[in-house]
């Protein structure tokens, strides 16, 4: 059983990541930017599109107990991936709460490091399709253009992906969220993995470490 934290800044890579080890373990994979876009024309996804397309954080209450809920759901007993949660250290301490409630703790740590530069480079050319595959059009480009290499969808861009949502998000990510590097290193179970190789490197170093 592995619970495992994937931890960087926008554009990392997480998702990505996140979804190539979560096949290769065999657990999870659990996306709270993800849940949040798969509640659109919900009360929920209405509140959360407010602050997701400014580039601003959904309140810390609404993620804990969307976290609460998904933890408790029967296949995370094999453990899980959580990627783009916590994002804060309030969210960080409710974790702990929600796993110790749970019999469970967190293993692993894995914060993806890229440079500021490259993460504005990779998000403004993200294309995403609705079956979760993300893409890049000059480092990760589908076969066809504009279509879905997994399910043969129409690709296309995040409402947060323009420039001044991502310059948010990046700014957003320092003051919450990058504190979390030290709180896990104080826990002992940080490891950073410098983000900047191919996906392919990236994911087998990962994988190596976990094994
Ligand atoms: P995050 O979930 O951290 O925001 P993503 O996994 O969505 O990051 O990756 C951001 C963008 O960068 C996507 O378009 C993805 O295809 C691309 N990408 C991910 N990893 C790499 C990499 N190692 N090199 C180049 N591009 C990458
Ligand atoms: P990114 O690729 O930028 O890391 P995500 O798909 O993980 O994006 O998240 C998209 C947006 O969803 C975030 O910018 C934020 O508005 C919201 N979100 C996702 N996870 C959280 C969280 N743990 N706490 C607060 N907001 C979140
Ligand atoms: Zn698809």
């Amino acid at each position: 059983m592995t619970n495992i934290i994937l931890l960087g800044p926008p554009g990392s890579g997480k998702g990505t990541q996140a979804k190539l080890l979560a096949e290769r373990i065999s657990v999870p994979h659990i996306s709270t930017g993800d849940i949040l876009r798969a509640a659109k024309e919900t009360e929920l996804g209405d509140r959360a599109s407010e602050y997701m397309n400014r580039g601003e954080l959904v309140p810390d209450s609404i993620l804990i107990a969307i976290v609460e809920d998904r933890l408790a759901k029967p296949d995370c007993a094999s453990g899980c991936i959580l990627d783009g949660y916590p994002r804060t250290i309030p969210q960080a301490d409710a974790l702990n709460r929600i796993l110790s409630g749970l019999d469970l703790r967190i293993d692993l740590v894995i914060n993806i490091d890229v440079p500021d530069d490259r993460l504005i480079t990779r998000l403004s050319a993200r294309r995403v399709c609705e079956c979760g595959a993300t893409y890049q059009l000059t480092f990760n480009p589908p076969k066809k253009e504009g279509v879905c290499d997994l399910c043969g969808g129409a690709l296309y861009q995040r409402d947060d992906d323009t420039e001044e949502s991502v310059r948010n998000r990046l700014l957003v990510y320092k003051r919450e969220t990058k504190p979390l590097i030290n709180y896990y290193e104080n826990l002992g179970l940080l490891t950073t993995i410098d983000g900047s190789g191919s996906i392919k490197e990236i994911s087998d170093e990962i994988y190596a470490y976990v094994q």
